[in-house]
């Protein structure tokens, strides 16, 4: 399968449950990475200190404390009532969360399963007390997939509207499939299809952006052909659908993948015609492993200066927040629980208090770790770092 070896996951929905079907990153297309499902029953402590004791938990890495699993539903006559409890009122499903962001201008939240229906989530996003979210619009393992269920549509916008998640803080993920790079005209032509056919679904969920990996070239062909092929498709899929904005991720320069170097996103927003439907995703695991230096006092800076100036801010529509679990330049996609990896809580404290990233959504792809129960806390630690935080929110 074509450009699979570079593209690695990033957009990691996990489970909870310890499962032994478990898996890393590293085989997302054959072993998708499993969905962080949630179920917790009451509310969490309010610690005084939330930064020393998640920082205290980091040090447990290899603890071997056990967590019960969560009973499995049954299916069938259960789920179909709890159908029409979603349809009854959606805000039953999610309780009434604390906050954790207080006056903080950051929007984090995290990439969430729609196992269940593309509705749950919304109230998912809801219960772990993100203000963002991102998820996949369909299965990641084929070309083609089922349209999309009405239904189901019209309770993510009710869901939507009931808890104010509005359209610019929720990132929809492409499929790794997708190569608009590819130099093989089967592959480019699915690719551009599955792009059509996802800005669809965008509209039916009342979406308005759409993140996508920019491609590989596979060796076939050169750089800038391959740049000029992805805005190509790019502007076919921004002719047959109106409203959607495509925003490019920057990737770690594994392998052929395009999208690692600024200069290379810069040449595709030159070719998109429409530059009002276009935009840039940082994501901070695939800039550090690109060579920029994040766990540096001034690496952040660093890295948005040169940003502002080859590409734009204006271009900057969202962050990927993941920890990198390879070195500063080593060109490796994988995601590290935060503060877990080498850019370190260090590195993150000067991200979530970079005035940049003020209002925009920032999503946490970081992998299934044992000591967490669900993403929560790991919104909890970012949000501990931010100094604008003041004293509204939880755990204070
Ligand atoms: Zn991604
Ligand atoms: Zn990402």
């Amino acid at each position: 399968m074509e450009g699979q070896q570079e593209q690695k996951p990033d957009a990691s929905a996990r489970r909870r449950t310890r499962s032994k079907n478990r898996t890393t990153r590293s085989d997302p297309v054959n072993k998708p990475s499993p969905v962080r499902k949630q179920r917790r029953k009451t509310p969490k402590t309010t610690p005084n200190d939330k930064t020393a004791q998640l920082s205290t938990r980091l040090k447990r890495k290899n603890s071997t404390a056990k967590r019960q699993t969560p009973p499995k539903r049954k299916k069938g006559v259960r789920e179909k009532e709890d159908d029409k409890k979603d349809n009854k009122d959606i805000s039953q499903r999610a309780p009434n969360y604390p906050q954790p962001w207080g006056s903080s201008q950051k929007y984090v939240g995290a990439h969430l399963s729609i196992q269940g229906g593309i509705w749950k989530a919304v109230l998912e996003a809801k219960r772990i007390g993100a203000r963002a979210f991102g998820l996949f619009l369909r299965s990641q393992r084929s070309w083609s997939c089922k349209p999309l269920d009405k239904e189901g549509a019209e309770k993510f916008q009710r869901a939507c509207q009931e808890y104010g998640f509005e359209s610019h803080f929720i990132l929809p993920h492409s499929p790794y499939l997708m190569n608009l790079g590819s130099p093989k005209s089967d592959v480019f032509l699915k690719s551009r299809v599955m792009l059509v056919e996802e800005l669809v679904r965008c509209q039916q969920l009342g979406l308005t952006m759409y993140n996508i990996h920019p491609g590989s070239c596979v060796g076939g062909i050169s750089v800038t052909e391959c740049v000029k092929r992805i805005a190509d498709g790019i502007n076919y899929a921004h002719s047959e659908v109106p409203g959607i904005t495509v925003v490019l991720e920057n990737m770690s320069c594994q392998g052929s993948t395009i999208g690692g170097r600024f200069e290379e996103l810069r040449d595709i927003i030159g070719h998109v015609t429409d530059k009002s439907r276009i935009g840039v995703c940082l994501d901070t695991c695939h800039a550090f492993a690109a060579g920029h230096n994040l766990a540096e006092k001034y690496g952040l800076k660093h890295m948005l200066d040169d940003f502002s100036r080859i590409v734009g801010l204006d271009y900057l529509k969202a962050v990927h927040l993941n920890d990198s679990k390879g070195e500063v330049g080593c060109r490796l996609d994988r995601h590290e629980n935060i503060g877990r990896g080498h850019i370190g809580l260090e590195g993150f404290r000067q991200i979530m208090n970079e005035p940049r990233f003020d209002g925009i959504p920032m999503i946490l792809e970081t992998p299934y770790s044992p000591d967490y129960e669900d993403y929560s806390e790991e919104i909890d630690l970012l949000y501990s770092l931010c100094a604008d935080r003041g004293r509204m929110g939880r755990n204070l």
